[in-house]
């Protein structure tokens, strides 16, 4: 007997941001938007509020999400201007810069200002022990953690791409992510998801109404008329429509920790249009935050995230023109607000928030657009209704009460495995902070005050002091960040691991010593190897 194709599963999505268009199109692709069994996908995006298009700089794991997607990567880089990003360049976050320094925006060391790599390569690991005991026993002599166990900063630092014309997409020798224009990757992002089944509609959800038992009944649009669906997602942005505004579901303040809760963003030019793009997003520490500042092929992204209990919007927007310099003349900078933090559930009833709805807590090491990823992925993975092999309803009663129940236990499933995530880069951003040893502010006492400093950082931060960071300390589904970015931002602050009790453990000096050798006498011949950034970028815009 042949079984009845039941009618699709229907998700709404509200917001046509980064976060409505990846999740579109990544649950598109992976539930089979359309196609039988599959899922009908709406997104409803209101034409009366904008997108905060400024999330430009993102984190490896978007290769993937990408490849997962389907987009061409020469497609994206073209069509969202998109550019390499081999990590994150740190100045003056360590040490307060010299008095007489004047600001840098040079690329590499510049005298009177402290600086450090975060690089996405992994640390080298040949056919030796792993290097960084013998890097902290003084196995490689003074060369800092991250230019001793990767050749990524040398790559980096001559301006190269990781990549070469010739690799595959989204392969490469090095580990990249990428800069783009926030915009044109929402745009992109749009046309890959209809291409992929969902149905855009432009309007506005005006009334969210429950449905008495915790969840979302239907969305009232005055364009569109109401809108059900079996699952809701929440992309209305900093406006939260559902999570927030409907379901009222609390927020958790991060603020006592991480302190930003502003930004002022502005576009500039490069001096020369030739100039050379850098593929690492230059990160600067101020008297009350720091400035991004992003290399696309034509422009320059730039702000300055900041503490409005430490500084002044007036202020703030002098230190960002001071960075800045001549560039900035003319040119108008944008106040965002945002306030640290995440909902304490992000899937409740029958509504999952993703993006800024959901949480964030400030640009730095972009982990607002890994957050949509992470959550686009999970959503995938603990679709209530199953993704193999179609959607079936049985009889309603039975199908009801056993959605009810399935989405119940997905909810609490999802929410622990989320809560921990973003408790675990609180820590990994704050780290960034109070390991500074600058006391020139308030803004850099205060980071440094215990009382700022989560317990499970501190007591972290008390056992690395006599031993290096172990696998145990790390939990890997709870983790965005591995244990190697760990490594590159505590030893690039300078934290102290003395090994020296425990030296007598650490035997293999000798085949440590030959790989910092080893790899030292390779990096002149990599970078070689490799094509600039301005050229390549180039040559994948004109040629695909
Ligand atoms: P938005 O872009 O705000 O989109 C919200 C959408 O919801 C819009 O389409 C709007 O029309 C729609 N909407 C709202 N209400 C309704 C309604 N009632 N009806 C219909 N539609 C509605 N992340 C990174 O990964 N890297 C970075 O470098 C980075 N830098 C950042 C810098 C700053 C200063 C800030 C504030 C954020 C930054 N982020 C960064 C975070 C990143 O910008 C966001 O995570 C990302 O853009 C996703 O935003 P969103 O889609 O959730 O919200």
């Amino acid at each position: 007997m042949a079984v009845a194709r039941a009618p699709e599963r229907r998700i709404v999505i509200v917001g046509g941001g980064t976060a409505g268009w990846l999740t579109a199109a990544y649950l598109a692709r992976t539930l089979r938007a359309g196609a039988p069994g599959g899922v009908d996908i709406t997104l409803i995006e209101s034409s009366d509020i904008g997108i905060i298009g400024v999330g430009e700089g993102t984190f490896p794991t978007i290769r993937s999400t990408l490849a997962a997607i389907g987009i061409d990567e020469a497609r994206f880089l073209r069509e969202s201007s998109a550019t390499f990003k081999q990590g994150i360049h740190f100045v003056d976050w360590a040490e307060t810069p010299a008095p007489d320094a004047s600001p840098t925006q040079a690329l590499g060391a510049v005298p009177g200002h402290s600086h450090y790599f975060h690089p996405f390569n992994f640390p080298h690991q040949g056919n030796g022990p792993e290097l960084l005991p013998y890097w902290l026993l003084g196995g490689a002599g003074d060369a800092p953690f991250a230019e001793a166990v990767t050749l990524q900063k040398a790559v980096a630092d001559a301006s190269r791409a990781p990549k070469r014309p010739v690799d595959p997409p989204y392969h490469a020798p090095l580990n990249y992510a990428y800069h783009f224009d926030a915009n044109r990757f929402a745009a992109l992002l749009r046309t890959v998801a209809i291409e992929l089944g969902v149905r855009h509609l432009v309007g506005t959800v005006d009334q969210v109404v429950l449905d008495g038992a915790g969840g979302v009944a239907r969305l009232d649009t005055s364009d569109h008329g109401a809108l059900t669906a079996d699952l809701y997602i929440d992309c209305s942005g900093f406006r939260a429509e559902i999570i927030g505004r409907a379901l009222n579901v609390p927020f958790k303040s991060c603020q006592d920790v991480l302190f930003n809760d502003r930004a002022l963003a502005l576009q500039v030019p490069y001096d020369q249009p030739d100039a050379p793009i850098p593929s690492y997003t230059v990160a600067t520490a101020h008297e009350a935050g720091w400035t991004w500042d992003i290399g696309l092929n034509d422009r320059r992204g730039t702000g300055y995230v900041y503490s409005s209990r430490h500084s002044d919007d007036t202020r703030a927007e002098e230190v960002l023109r001071r960075y800045l310099g001549p560039a900035a003349q003319g040119r108008e900078a944008r106040l965002l607000k945002f306030h640290s933090g995440y909902r304490t559930a992000q899937w409740v009833g029958n509504c999952v928030a993703v993006g800024l709805s959901g949480g964030f807590f400030e640009p730095l090491e972009s982990t607002g657009i890994m957050l949509i990823e992470v959550a686009a992925h999970m959503i995938a993975q603990f679709f209530p209704w199953g993704v193999q092999g179609g959607v079936q309803r049985g009889a309603q009663g039975e199908d009801s009460a056993r959605t009810a129940a399935s989405m119940a236990a997905t909810a609490r499933t999802y929410n622990a495995l989320m809560g921990k995530r973003y408790e675990r880069i609180v820590d990994f951003l704050k780290l960034h902070y109070c390991l500074s040893r600058r006391r020139d502010s308030a803004y850099w006492r205060d980071n440094a005050d215990p009382a700022t400093i989560p317990e499970a950082l501190r007591d972290r931060l008390a056992q690395w002091a006599h031993r290096p960071p172990s696998r145990y300390d790390f939990v890997a589904d709870h983790e965005t960040f591995l244990p190697a970015s760990y490594h590159y931002i505590l030893y690039g602050m300078g934290f102290k691991t003395d090994l020296e009790p425990s030296r007598a453990l650490y035997h293999r000096m000798d085949e440590a010593r030959h790989e910092f050798r080893g790899l030292r006498a390779v990096t002149p011949q990599a970078v070689d190897s490799l094509p600039t950034h301005r050229a390549l970028v180039e040559q994948v815009y004109r040629h695909g």
